[in-house]
């Protein structure tokens, strides 16, 4: 069995990268960069439903910032349905996304997508509506130095097998370089574009339930809900924009 040891931490002053916090300000009216509160939607995009009807959950939202190469200026929604807690699985992992898989995405167990994650920069403003099923707080985009640590296989892996790992800092951050948890991933947007490391949600973090709201199905904390299960959540976006949903979560543990 090949062991990973960390070999080098590099500073990586040319990778922008920022990290998300929440500070517990209660949401602000207006606010872009928030846990709940009032969606800022793509133009003609009703806020989500899930395969089942119910209205998604919306978690955060936030804009990316203007650095952040391919997406800054962009809006990222990231929502999933109140009851639907799962992750999302392909059968098989294909490489390359199937068309039109931020809808149809045909995951296991499931009828069609019951999460939606957004990207856009459309001049649209913040919904009548505001989110009922979380406590809304601000975000806070902090900069920081990403780090990257180089993990080398000991004893040295064989030619052609995998040897080398680079990972990030593992925090709820936009920008930077991802920290596998296991063997890097990539995929490729159903319209053939290699789709790009934009943000990772932690396994740790978790969203306050308003008081008097229905408890999320599988969470570890009756509080709280979390994302995909608790996951480590890995969002790759497509560079070309083909679609305001054209984002895949790529879950890790
Ligand atoms: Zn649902
Ligand atoms: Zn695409």
């Amino acid at each position: 069995m090949t062991v990973f040891e960390p070999s080098s931490v590099v500073r990586r002053s040319d990778v922008p990268m920022y990290l998300v916090e929440n500070l517990r300000d209660a949401v602000r009216p207006g606010s872009r960069d928030t846990i709940g509160g009032r969606p800022i939607l793509p133009a003609g995009e009703d806020w989500p439903e899930c395969y089942c009807g119910a209205r998604m959950v919306l978690f955060f939202q936030l804009d990316v910032p203007p650095d952040i190469p391919h997406f800054g200026g962009d809006h990222l929604l990231v929502f999933q349905c109140p009851v639907h807690n799962d992750a999302p699985c392909l059968p098989g992992s294909p490489q390359r996304l199937p068309d039109r898989y931020w809808e149809s995405p045909r995951v296991s167990g499931h009828p069609g997508a019951f999460w939606r994650i957004m990207l856009h920069r459309d001049p649209t403003g913040p919904a009548d509506a505001e989110e009922p099923h979380l406590l809304g707080y601000e975000l806070v985009l902090r900069p920081e130095y990403e780090t990257e640590t180089v993990w080398r296989a000991v004893p040295p892996a064989p030619h052609g097998m995998f040897a080398e790992l680079g990972t990030g800092r593992g925090e709820f951050k936009v920008g930077g370089l991802p920290c596998w948890l296991q063997d890097p991933e990539t995929r490729r947007c159903a319209c053939g574009a290699e789709m790009l490391f934009l943000c990772e949600i932690t396994g740790d973090t978790s969203f306050a339930r308003r008081p008097g709201q229905p408890e999320q199905p599988d969470t570890y904390d009756s509080d709280c809900y979390v994302i995909f299960l608790g996951n480590e959540v890995y969002l790759l976006a497509c560079p070309e924009h083909c679609h305001p949903a054209a984002v895949w979560p790529v879950l890790q543990h």
